[in-house]
């Protein structure tokens, strides 16, 4: 191992010397493949900060997590076009061998092909062949799943100076050989391993350094980001996000500004928020790290922060100095966040004339439904237009530079359908920006929540948080029975790819999608624009008309985002399928939305890679068996079903879905076997079933809880299985209000 690191630093040394002592302007012409100096001590991966700076002269690669600093995921690239599409084929593929969603973005450098798949695993592959050059298993236990909100997802790695940086989902960050996939250094993130933080992000490296952030603020934890060399995993920098105990010191300075938007309550013992659980970007014009910082915990203000305030720094942009840490300014889309509304989504870097000026722009499209558009050099909001359907909010009020709130959704007394949901009108699902054409690609839903206070806070002001569940501050146990009994009243949930304009907030054209949960999205200079979906089909549209070009339909449901990249002068594409992530909890849809290809054919992980004349094929699908077995029903009340019902909304409707009805992706808990009903009670207090992520809920419930659980799933499964013999009698939900 110390000689491994010691031909590392002396790799990283060579290139150093390299860089320092050539021109750092852009430089013509150089060759698509690594500089010169790799080819004295043949190695991989060996991008640094120039290379990525310069990443124009190799637009055959994508060598960073959004393809360059700017992260705009547009591509150079044209060998395939408009013209050819129709002629794209499928190269080659590879089971990942697990049906946990992929949302990972492959890295493509030096003809290998480095990413993440289910459980944090890390695979290098040729690019061209799919061969497997190396894996990495984290080995991450398997009970960490039940920390995670959104299934054992991560969404890939950093490639940086011969290593590859993956955050597993147990909060460590690893750094591993890029050449043979050898681990250099790990270290443990998390500063609280009581509470449920969790790691899904791609790292991202530049200067030096790492950063990382987590997740787990519906579990109740506090936000921050690491900043780690990138040599040595020494931590250089913390930044916190949420102010913690008053009784103790601020960490820095910034903690006790945000300290006074936050008022009454005890937010910094039932979590505060705040996770940077997705996007960070690096910013060499200014040397800046912009963190995109989520929801607050609880999601309510009233219980956050009962005396009002806006709670900095929730649902923000900020942007720290990459070298120290300390904040040079922030933006915050949704002051006093009372909806789940990160600002956690991808963010781009351009530069764009706005209003007759050139600006360095940062530009993203948070949960919220407003579309911002900010100077980077000091935070100043120059556009805020609404690309979905907003009820939360009228507008925002450009001079104040805030949201002006809807009154009338106030749920504090009685339930709203808000718009955009918790799934927001934009998650993680990439975005292309299109800078000639001025426009961004943008995969959008209008996916509503009912949301409502619980009947205990309303009774008597009180509440506890639930170290073991999600802490929402909402009436979780009962959303279900507003949800069902409501649903008549739902605005429909949609989904579209819209090609918008930031500036003017005009949609150029809109494709509509029957299913709100879609894949990330690719432009290319070809003319096309990429995107997967869930029903299963992976399209090119006319990046000017928005026609569909090209389909393939892969039989599985897609979220993560396609990319290109061209070797040896072969352009491919390529697309990870798989879905599940922050859509478990709503499982099979109801009415009108259709079922989801993976809830029809299986969820399979695949890498799936394409080129012009491709001829592969994939195994012809076979369609999922939905039959549901005759339950033996243990006649209990339904009192006793509906507190089981409480009890599986609190501990186990974020997996297993909505009225116990999964997505295709976890198990269904309505078709399990009489043999496995036997076990019930050990898998649920035991956790025989941990190493698939099934974790002992044995510091949660008791056996008599578990048991109320397991009538209720048994009830559900009964009722289904009736309407789908045809038999109506008995109206569905008869126990519920
Ligand atoms: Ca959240």
């Amino acid at each position: 191992m110390r000689a491994l690191i010691l031909t590392i630093v002396a790799i990283t040394i060579a290139v150093l010397i390299y860089f320092v002592t050539t021109d750092r302007k852009p430089q013509p012409a150089q060759p698509a493949t690594a500089p010169e100096t790799t080819k004295v001590v043949p190695t991989i991966g060996l991008i640094d900060d120039a290379r990525i700076n310069n990443a124009a002269s190799e637009p055959g690669n994508w060598l960073a997590y959004g393809r360059t600093y700017e992260e705009q995921r547009f591509s150079p690239l044209t060998q395939i076009n408009r013209e050819n599409v129709a002629d794209l084929g499928l190269a080659w593929y590879r089971d990942m061998g697990t049906n946990r969603a992929q949302e990972a973005t492959p890295i493509v450098v030096d003809g290998i092909m480095f990413f993440t798949s289910a459980w944090s695993r890390v695979f290098a592959m040729e690019a061209t062949t799919g061969e497997i050059k190396w894996t990495y298993d984290p080995k991450v236990p398997g009970e960490v799943g039940r920390r995670a909100c959104c299934d054992v997802v991560n969404r890939g790695v950093a490639v940086y100076k011969g290593r590859v940086y993956v955050g597993s989902l147990d909060g460590r960050l690893i750094a591993l050989d890029a050449a043979t996939g050898s681990l250099v250094w790990e270290v443990d993130t998390i500063i609280d391993h009581d509470r449920f933080y969790t790691i899904t992000g791609a790292p991202r490296a530049a200067g030096g350094k790492v950063f990382i952030g987590n997740g787990g603020a519906e579990f109740g934890v506090r936000g921050y980001v690491t900043a780690y060399d990138a040599e040595t995993g020494e931590q250089v920098w913390r930044f916190y996000t949420v102010p913690g105990d008053p009784s103790l010191p601020f960490e820095h300075p910034e903690m006790e500004m945000a300290a006074e938007t936050w008022k009454g309550g005890e937010w910094w013992k039932i979590g505060g928020g705040g996770t940077v659980w997705n996007s960070i970007v690096y910013d060499p014009d200014f040397n800046q790290v912009y963190l995109g910082v989520g929801n607050g915990s609880p999601w309510t203000r009233v219980i956050r922060s009962p005396g009002g305030g806006d709670n900095l720094v929730l649902s923000s942009i900020v942007a720290l100095d990459a070298d120290t840490g300390s904040m040079n300014w922030y933006y915050q889309t949704t002051p006093g966040d009372n909806w789940d509304y990160t600002a956690v989504q991808d963010m781009a870097l351009a530069e764009m004339e706005v209003d007759g000026t050139l600006r360095k722009v940062l530009l993203q499209a948070p949960k919220n439904g407003f579309f911002y558009v900010i100077d980077r050099s000091d935070g100043e909001l120059l556009r805020a237009h609404p690309f979905a359907t907003v009820n939360w909010a009228t507008h925002v009020d450009l001079e104040t530079g805030r949201p002006v709130e809807n009154p009338e959704l106030d749920y504090l007394e009685k339930e709203k359908w808000v718009l955009p949901g918790p799934l927001g009108a934009h998650n993680w699902q990439a975005m292309s920006v299109d800078v000639d054409a001025g426009l961004v690609y943008l995969p959008v839903q209008d996916n509503p929540l009912i949301y409502g206070m619980a009947e205990e806070w309303k009774q008597t002001g009180l509440y506890k948080r639930n170290p073991g569940s999600m802490n929402l501050g909402i009436a979780f146990g009962t959303l279900v029975q507003l949800f069902v009994n409501n649903i008549t009243t739902q605005p429909t949930p949609k989904g579209y790819l819209k090609a918008f304009d930031p500036l003017t907030g005009e949609e150029r054209w809109v494709v509509e999608i029957p299913h709100y949960w879609n894949g990330g999205v690719l432009g290319t200079a070809g003319g096309l624009v990429f995107q997967g979906d869930a029903l299963g089909i992976l399209s090119a549209y006319d990046k000017e008309t928005g026609e569909a070009l090209w389909q393939f339909n892969t039989y599985t449901s897609m979220l993560a985002p396609p990319i290109t990249f061209e070797i040896d002068g072969v352009q491919y594409v390529s697309i990870l399928t798989g879905t599940g992530g922050g859509d478990l909890f709503a499982g099979a849809p109801l009415d009108p939305v259709p079922n989801p290809a993976s809830l029809t054919y299986g969820n399979y992980g695949r890498m799936l890679v394409f080129k012009l004349g491709g001829t592969g094929t994939l195994p012809a699908p076979t369609v999922v068996d939905d039959t549901i077995p005759e339950q033996v029903l243990a006649g209990v009340s339904d009192e006793e079903v509906a507190r089981g019902e409480i009890l599986f909304n609190t501990y186990c409707v974020l997996c297993h879905g909505l009225v116990v009805r999964s997505g295709g992706s976890i198990k269904d808990l309505r078709r399990m076997t009489e043999e496995a009903h036997g076990s019930f009670n050990q898998i649920v207090l035991e956790g025989t079933l941990s190493a698939n992520g099934m974790a002992a809920f044995d510091d949660s419930l008791a056996v008599e809880d578990v048991e109320r659980i397991h009538h209720y799933v048994r009830a559900r499964a009964h009722e289904d299985r009736e309407m789908a013999l045809g038999n109506q009698e008995g109206a569905r939900f008869t126990w519920l209000q």
